[in-house]
């Protein structure tokens, strides 16, 4: 099969979150399976350019219709460890992808909506007919809306769309400028409720709701957050239109590259080490201690890594930071703040614990450190408000570091609770659940963990063990995707 990701990121060159680690692994996996595999990116001036090798213009005149006129575009092409990506650029006074930042800017939504419009002028132009296109996330819900209303009739008629959600949360909203500019117009058809009209505000079309209306299946990324998007309170404002589309949607659990997630060979790491070898991972706690300048004890440490930002329960990490340090556990952070409020909140109580020997905050996106918290720690900390899959606690199995997690979307698909997983034996149990959003359900959750370790630590390193057992490669998730493409394809 022929394939066509379409994608605002893709791991390692050009990632925020999870969102690049899926469309890198996804890649690979289809790819090792035979299938034929290209993505189609935006050239970010603040991109990792040293994760790309023989970058070079594949399509120099690439003229996109934007208002009536024509935005004149290259689109370079190089190979990201191994998977061929187009990077489009477009050349243009305001610079879309010249911000020193992927996301966050005012014009996100013009900016993504001509991204979209140029990832199928180029297919259209460079005569690629792929057999399918999968897009992720909103920044590229108008590419199935443009197929369907405008490409099929010049030439792009037989392309599927796969549709995938990371994230509900953000779902790009515009004013009709974006009809006009893209080239769609007739806003008396698409401001109505069962096209773009987002389902609350009539004055604003929502690109989610188009890639979900348009798309020939739409899925997000665990079948529980599945669950929760179309009957419970996690789609903000989607569920309807989610239902609208009940028979094309689903829950695909996402997976993790083991060939970048791996502990036995791990170039970030000091001290490789697997199952076998389980008793060296206390060397990588030791490296990670020196580099972070905390002392050298007999403490556990727990760690979180991620976005600061709301979804991922900022007063629970917040209070599990110093709860940790009032219980005889050391704390590790590291993460970025996606807006003023929380940084400013992280940046002070960075300075407030600077010389605690047994905390450190860092603040900021790093690839490498990530990977040697991963093996360094002993429990990772995952208390999301929501979580459509989460990738840290399935990264943290695999470096058989525990995971204590609120029993949300992905989590609840991933973590089965040591002390009372009523469906899976105890052999088959890998961390620690609470489901309330209080501080006193985390502490119980924390008290159950460290307990374990300060007391049962052969125990503890059994459930740690128990972890990194469980396969939560993209193996089984590509078949699932590989299904859907498969249906929709001869469909
Ligand atoms: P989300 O997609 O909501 O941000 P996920 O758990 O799905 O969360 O994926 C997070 C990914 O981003 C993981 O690979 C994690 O290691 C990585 N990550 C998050 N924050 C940072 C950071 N500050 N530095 C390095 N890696 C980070």
């Amino acid at each position: 099969m022929y394939i066509v990701q379409i994608a605002s990121e893709c791991a390692p060159v050009i990632k925020a979150g999870g969102l690049g680690d899926v469309v890198y692994g996804l890649s690979r996996e289809l790819e090792s399976r035979g299938h034929t595999v290209e993505l189609i990116l935006p050239k970010y001036d603040c991109m990792r350019y040293d994760h790309i090798w023989g970058l070079h213009d594949a399509y120099r005149d690439l003229y996109v219709p934007w208002y009536g006129h024509a935005v004149h575009c290259s689109v370079y092409c190089g190979w990201v460890h191994g998977r061929l990506c187009f990077f489009i650029e477009p050349h243009n006074d305001t610079g879309w992808f010249n911000r020193g930042a992927y996301y966050g800017c005012d014009d996100d939504a013009m900016r993504f909506a001509f991204f979209s419009k140029a990832a199928l002028e180029f297919l259209l132009k460079s005569n690629k007919r792929p057999d399918i296109l999968h897009c992720h996330d909103w920044q590229t819900g108008l590419v199935p809306v443009m197929l369907y209303e405008m490409y099929k009739y010049y030439g792009l008629e037989s392309q599927r769309v796969m549709f995938t959600i990371h994230n509900f949360k953000h779902q790009g909203f515009a004013g009709s400028d974006i009809l006009h500019a893209t080239g769609l117009n007739r806003e008396e058809y698409y401001f109505s409720y069962d096209k773009l009209q987002d389902n609350f505000n009539p004055f604003s079309l929502n690109f989610m709701k188009g890639g979900i209306l348009y798309s020939n299946h739409v899925n997000t990324v665990s079948p529980h957050h599945a669950w929760e998007a179309r009957y419970g309170d996690c789609s903000f404002g989607l569920g309807h239109t989610l239902s609208l589309v009940e028979d094309r949607f689903s829950g695909i659990l996402n997976g993790i590259d083991y060939d970048v997630w791996n502990p036995e060979k791990d170039d970030y790491i000091p001290y490789p080490f697997g199952l076998s070898t389980f008793e060296d991972k206390i060397l990588n706690k030791k490296a990670l201690r020196d580099r972070l300048l905390l002392q050298q004890c007999d403490k556990p440490l727990i760690a979180f890594i991620g976005r600061l930002d709301d979804q991922k329960g900022m007063h629970l990490v917040h209070h599990a930071m110093y709860y940790a340090l009032e219980q005889g556990a050391q704390f590790v952070l590291l993460g970025s703040a996606t807006d003023r409020r929380t940084n400013d909140w992280f940046w002070h109580e960075k300075r407030f614990l600077n010389d605690n020997p047994d905390c450190h905050l860092e603040l900021s996106f790093n690839e490498e450190l990530a990977h040697l918290i991963y093996a360094g720690a002993d429990m990772i900390l995952v208390p999301s408000n929501f979580e459509p899959c989460g990738l840290t606690q399935m990264i943290g199995l695999r470096y058989g570091t525990v995971p204590i997690v609120r029993g949300v979307g992905g989590l609840v698909n991933t973590v089965f609770d040591w002390d009372y997983d009523q469906n899976r034996p105890p052999e088959e149990r890998n961390g620690f659940v609470f489901y309330q959003t209080d501080n006193v359900a985390l502490e119980s959750a924390m008290n159950r963990a460290l307990g374990f370790y300060n007391n049962a630590l052969d125990g503890f390193k059994q459930l740690a063990l128990q972890g990194m057992q469980y396969d939560f490669s993209w193996k089984s998730s590509a078949d699932e995707y590989l299904k859907v493409y498969e249906y929709i394809r001869h469909k």
